[in-house]
């Protein structure tokens, strides 16, 4: 008999070494490793989706006729050994592992890897398309994906003459008050969620499950048949807006699942694009969500492999200040759009792109948090959190702390971009006009600070260059450092 270790972000018959798998001829392993669970504070969403989903997994292949060895054990390393030791399989095979570390583990216990199909772009393809590039842009990398797999072309150029919608699919909220998007299906919990809730340390954190995530295939198939059918239509067009009363908008939600294994990116990119040929999704629509899910999240798989394991610890800005006490529930805070978003990651382990990169990650980057305390907090609270998410994530896309490797510019505003994109900041205290002040809108000042106190490192840069020589031209300049020390004082004191 062959072992088959499946990881816990590896759960569909369909990846790699499973697809092979026969009950006759493999038995299957999966560790739940309390060391794991026990070592950081998850949200305990997190820790319940990701054990919830791994143990209903476990189930399913027993119902499919394999034997499973599903071992609660101190660390994976420790299940694994004590799995070989009493088992004493004629190989060890697992599908190559979403994280160095799980990679150096199969490395060290001689397990044979198994090409992963989890992403469409492999990094062994990755390296073709990086080939003889001088810089590697994601829209390069998006067209490129989109010609060699065929998604929304016309021959070899992008149906409807265009490759990108983001004129279409920036738009603020709607006006009038109006929120049309239907809510996402809800899981009643049952005797193994109970279970799996009952198991989990009390180093977790956050508001317990309330049915918002899937934990089963089944789940996962029903979350993206809502998406396809009920969401996607009006997906494009208000993709970067944030509003106070709804917290999903058209967003799919199913990244915990692509993320874990539930569900392939090319089934889910299958039936986007089956609905769109069908007439029943717009091209913006289209277009913009299989942008995130062939471009953005298979760059940044990409460039998780590509950067190397010393890019964690990047931190070009010099960017010190601790985690405020506001992202760990120590502290409430008074800035609406802020606070909204922490709330939600509270509720559900989840607040969307524009709430991590515009609100959370801007404040981190503009206040100059520490990327790697940003990161691990990212990693811990997050549903669909992975270190390959977060590392690029964070420390390329959000906090620039890779020195501009990944992204050509900062991601930093001022209260007036939160304004454009939200309601927020009409039931805010702060005034996001103002940049001085003790009413003045955090974001305001600490954007102009940033620019000023980095003024040397992106007065070059084409993209920021026009708002650093503006920052350097103001008359209030000297107010403005002030009121930003002042901000930064009270951040760290849960006072802002
Ligand atoms: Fe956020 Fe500033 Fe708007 Fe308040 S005024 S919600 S702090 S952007």
């Amino acid at each position: 008999m062959r072992s088959v270790w499946v990881l816990g972000d590896q759960l569909h018959r369909g990846i790699g070494a499973l697809t092979a798998a026969r009950p006759e001829t493999d038995r299957i392993v999966i560790v739940e490793s309390a060391g794991k669970i026990a070592s950081r504070p998850w949200h305990v969403q997190r820790a319940h989706f990701i054990v919830a989903s791994m143990r209903r997994f476990a189930l399913s292949l027993r119902e499919d006729g394999f034997d499973v060895d599903y071992r609660l054990a101190p660390t994976l390393r420790e299940g694994l050994l004590g799995h070989l030791a009493e088992t004493n399989p004629d190989a060890l095979v697992v599908t190559e592992p979403n994280s160095r570390t799980a990679r150096n583990l199969a490395v060290e216990i001689g397990a044979e890897q198994v090409r992963s199909n989890q992403f469409l772009c492999h990094p062994d393809d990755f390296a073709s398309f990086a080939e003889g590039r001088r810089s590697m842009k994601m829209e390069d990398f998006y067209r490129w994906q989109r010609r060699r797999l065929g998604y929304l072309m016309d021959g070899d150029e992008p149906v409807g003459g265009q490759w990108n919608f983001d004129a279409d699919n920036r738009k603020p909220p709607p006006r009038d008050g109006s929120s049309p998007w239907p809510a996402p299906p809800v899981a009643e919990a049952d005797d193994l969620d109970r279970d799996v809730l009952a198991s989990l340390p009390s180093t977790c954190t956050g508001a317990a499950p309330s049915g918002t995530w899937a934990t089963s295939r089944d789940g996962a198939l029903e979350r993206l048949t809502h998406f396809i059918e009920r969401v996607l239509p009006m997906f494009g067009p208000h993709e970067d807006a944030m509003l106070s009363g709804n917290w999903h908008l058209a967003h799919s939600m199913l990244s915990p699942y692509l993320n874990n294994g539930l569900l392939l990116p090319d089934e889910v990119l299958g039936a986007a694009h089956g609905a769109f040929r069908e007439g029943r999704v717009p091209l913006n629509s289209a277009e913009g969500f299989i942008r995130q899910v062939l471009g953005w999240r298979e760059w940044v798989w990409n460039l998780y492999w590509a950067y190397g394991p010393n890019y964690a610890s990047s931190n070009a800005l010099g960017a010190v200040r601790p985690l405020p006490p506001a992202f760990t529930g120590r502290a409430s805070t008074r800035m609406r759009c802020v606070g909204a978003a922490l709330h939600d990651v509270d509720q559900r382990g989840w607040a969307h792109h524009i709430q991590r990169l515009m609100v959370l990650g801007n404040l981190a980057l503009t206040s100059g948090i520490d990327p790697q305390q940003f990161t691990r907090w990212m990693w811990d609270s997050f549903v669909d959190a992975a270190e390959w998410v977060m590392v690029p994530n964070v420390i390329g896309m959000s906090l620039h702390a890779d020195g501009g490797r990944m992204a050509t510019k900062p991601y930093a505003s001022g209260g007036a971009y939160i304004d454009r994109m939200s309601d927020y900041c009409a039931s805010c205290p702060y005034d996001r006009t103002k940049r001085t002040g003790d009413d003045a809108c955090p974001f305001t000042t600490l954007y102009w600070d940033f620019l000023l106190r980095h003024s040397e490192q992106f007065v070059r840069n084409p993209r920021i260059a026009a708002q650093v020589r503006s920052a350097e031209r103001l008359a209030d300049a000297a107010a403005v450092r002030a009121r930003a020390a002042d901000v930064g004082r009270l951040l760290d004191a849960g006072r802002l």
